[in-house]
């Protein structure tokens, strides 16, 4: 029997690119597609030789086509705070005009379809900790809104595609997220911490730190998304870690990982920041059996070698003449 072909949008990501390795490592074959505007192609280095995987840079906000393939993973999109506010308009238009053809593609072919969405589409959640059924607290004209009703855009241009064009879709609704191939700049708290822990300088909280968040390692997560493309379950699913965690918590473990002998600075806290996300992944586990595994401080032991040697490398490149 031939191999099936999946298609990965925002292969380069970081979830993008672990997800390929977890397509590759079960047999499929891969095509990565990712314009590079937040993704690198330093994530996919590693298959570079790969027969089972290609790569091809294209922009899905224009109609696209890479020929048969079996699944279609839609992770194109900019998903750090810092990035989808650089790339405001290019995040409504993946999550819009990108979903759309992502979907025709999986349309095309009669290819079985899954999307990330993210716990962004319950905004700054007035229940807790936040179920699927949850129809959330966004800001609609807000700086975040950019990334939060692209993604619940998203999620209905993928629901109706379902209703009537019968594609055979999953939705995952994924939760802070963290490990290896991280940007080092990209603004999120774990390569924030990480980043100025190694360099010793201070660790910016913003706000006083109480805010919290619940965060997965990379793998978990992936599990997650494997077991979720197997099922049947088209509503979405939250897949994240329950273990919540205050901001200013996250920071002493960070320190603690690290052995940093760095300090804590506050800055002001973010228009609109969620002040709390926990996920309730009732559903993933009876569902999917699914469970996250690694606790944050194992998981930050984890990814410890990859930021050592981020910081290595920028500061080097930094200090080029
Ligand atoms: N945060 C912080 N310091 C940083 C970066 C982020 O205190 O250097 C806070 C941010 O205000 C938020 C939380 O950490 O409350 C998580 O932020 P992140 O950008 O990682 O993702 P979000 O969950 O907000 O999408």
């Amino acid at each position: 029997m031939s191999r099936q072909r999946a298609l990965v949008t925002g292969g380069a990501g970081f979830l993008g690119s672990h997800l390929c390795d977890a397509l590759i490592t079960e047999g499929w074959n891969v095509v990565a597609v990712d314009n590079l505007i937040t993704g690198r192609r330093g994530n996919l280095d590693h298959l570079r030789n790969e027969p089972a995987f290609e790569f091809v840079e294209k922009d899905i906000c224009r109609p696209f086509d890479v020929g048969k393939v079996d699944y279609v993973f839609h992770f194109a999109s900019p998903a750090s705070p810092v990035d989808y506010m650089q790339h405001g308009i290019a995040t409504l238009q993946v999550g819009s005009l990108g979903t759309f053809h992502a979907l025709d593609v999986a349309r095309t072919y009669g290819a079985k379809y899954l999307v990330s969405s993210t716990s962004e589409c319950y905004g700054d959640p007035l229940e807790h900790p936040q179920k699927e059924t949850y129809w959330g607290n966004v800001n609609s004209i807000g700086p975040r809104s950019v990334y939060d009703e692209a993604k619940r855009f998203t999620e209905a241009v993928t629901m109706a595609y379902r209703r009537y064009h019968k594609v055979d879709t999953r939705i995952v609704r994924i939760f802070n997220t963290y490990g290896p191939r991280m940007q080092l700049n990209d603004g999120r708290v774990v390569p924030n911490f990480m980043k100025q822990a190694l360099r010793g300088e201070d660790l910016t909280v913003y706000g006083d730190g109480s805010q919290t968040r619940s965060f997965c390692y990379v793998s978990d997560e992936i599990d997650g998304f494997m077991r979720l493309a197997k099922s049947d379950e088209y509503l979405p699913v939250n897949i994240g870690n329950p273990n919540e965690f205050t901001i200013l918590n996250c920071a002493e473990r960070v320190l603690k990982v690290t052995g940093s002998k760095s300090r804590i600075r506050y800055e002001p806290l973010p228009q609109d920041d969620p002040k709390q996300r926990r996920p309730d992944i009732t559903k993933a586990r009876t569902l999917l059996g699914w469970e996250p595994r690694i606790d944050l401080e194992i998981g930050l032991q984890m990814s410890l070698e990859y930021f050592r040697k981020a910081v290595i490398e920028e500061t080097a490149v930094r200090d080029i003449p």
